[in-house]
């Protein structure tokens, strides 16, 4: 017990896990980002407007001749109101898909679909152009020209026979797959990003955090054994004892046993630092306390009070015949000790003790058997010191 050593785990490998727990958290963070991002590119593309009026376009052209081919026939008004609003969201969307579009640029990468869907509009743009103008021309004729012959509505036919509609369909279908390919990159990323979420959290969880743990808890026992702890003599210091005092004040009280307490204070020495050194007073001390240790039994405790002085707590024992015959023994054994100093000079020192039991049904705290015994003990000093004093 006197050997024990009281070394303190170095600070480095706290700051290294630290710094992998940083690490590790940064991965996740980032790996959250592109999940974040990647979802908010897909609802980006989806919200694509092009797209949007690429379909409307390929609705409104079939609507639109056999519209023109209802109005050549009944020449109404009622069709010729609803050619005119088709025909101007026909445009409408026309000129938002081909607005600031020179197809190709502006577009994130030259992909495949970019390029099929260039090769289109450039296709699909000009029969448009000429489509929504035979239509507008068809609906400035007069009445009396009106007719299956009509050059507007030949031009009109031939459109519609031709490429139109399959050119504005492959838009709308490179449209999509872009789309879609948009879709399956980001359930790739998804799959990624979780996968190191899960991998980097297990790691964290088995080489950060378990060890961190580990280690700030064995800090943390060591720190407090050291504040329980007095330096010099490594018995418990004032404070411990005295806790240990009231545990076992409650557990004398539980089960009705005695508890005492021994006061020792060691004889004169004073006169020992002063004649042979502060430092010859240390190895008195340190030696002291192995032969308490030696002469108590294993559940007493013994605690450092003072500079020279000690307590002894003294479980299942009463003062008169138990804590005498220990405390007797103590005595004894420092009194036949020959104290080998650091300069091989042996000296002698002798002990006074003060016993007293502890009224485990009034004393909350060691304080008032404390008390007790230092009244005892300043009789022992009184009639000549090196003896027991019980107080009765
Ligand atoms: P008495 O027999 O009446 O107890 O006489 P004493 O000289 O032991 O009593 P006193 O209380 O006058 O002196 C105690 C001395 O213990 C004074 C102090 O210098 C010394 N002391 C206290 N703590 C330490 C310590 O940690 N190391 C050393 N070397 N001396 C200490
Ligand atoms: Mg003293
Ligand atoms: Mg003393």
């Amino acid at each position: 017990m006197f050997e024990k050593k009281f070394d303190i785990p170095r600070a480095a490998p706290v700051r290294a896990l630290t710094a992998g727990y940083i690490v590790a958290l940064a991965i996740i963070a980032y790996m959250s980002l592109i999940i974040h991002y990647g979802i908010g590119e897909i609802i980006k593309e989806q919200n694509n407007r092009d797209l949007v009026y690429a379909s409307r376009q390929l609705k409104l052209i079939p609507l639109i001749s056999l519209n023109v081919n209802e109005y050549v026939d009944s020449k109404s008004s009622i069709v010729k109101g609803r050619l005119e609003s088709d025909l101007s969201s026909l445009e409408q969307a026309y000129t938002e898909i081909f607005k600031n579009k020179e197809f190709g640029k502006g577009q994130k990468s030259e992909t495949f679909f970019a390029i099929q869907v260039q090769e289109s509009h450039e296709r699909a743009k000009q029969q448009i152009d000429s489509f929504v103008g035979s239509v507008k021309n068809l609906l400035e004729e007069s009445e009396g020209k009106l007719g299956y012959n009509n050059k507007y509505y030949k031009e009109v036919k031939t459109l519609i026979q031709g490429s139109l509609i399959q050119n504005i369909d492959s838009i709308n279908i490179a449209y999509e797959a872009e789309s879609l390919q948009h879709v399956r990159r980001l359930q790739i990323y998804q799959h990624v990003a979780l996968v190191v979420i899960m991998v980097t959290l297990l790691l964290e969880a088995l080489l950060i955090f378990m060890p961190l743990v580990r280690r700030v808890s064995v800090y943390a026992d060591k720190l407090e054994n050291l504040a329980r702890t007095d330096a010099l003599t490594n018995v418990d210091n004032r404070r411990s004892i005295l806790e240990k005092g009231v545990k076992e004040i409650r557990r004398a009280k539980r089960y009705d046993k005695p508890l005492s307490v021994a006061l020792l204070d060691i004889d004169h020495f004073k006169v020992i630092n002063d004649t042979h050194g502060h430092e010859a007073g240390d190895i008195i001390l340190k030696s002291m306390v192995e032969i308490f240790e030696e002469n108590i039994r294993l559940e007493d405790e013994i605690g450092r009070f003072g500079g020279e002085e000690f307590i002894f707590l003294l479980p299942e024992t009463n003062s008169h015949e138990d804590a005498l015959t220990v405390m007797e023994r103590v005595r004894k054994a420092v009194e036949m000790k020959d104290f080998r100093l650091e300069n091989g000079d042996y000296i002698k020192a002798t002990v006074s003790i003060g016993v007293a039991e502890i009224e485990a049904s009034k004393d909350k705290s060691l304080d008032p058997a404390i008390r007790r015994a230092d009244i005892v003990l300043y009789k022992a000093k009184e009639d000549g010191r090196n003896q027991i004093k019980i107080f009765k």
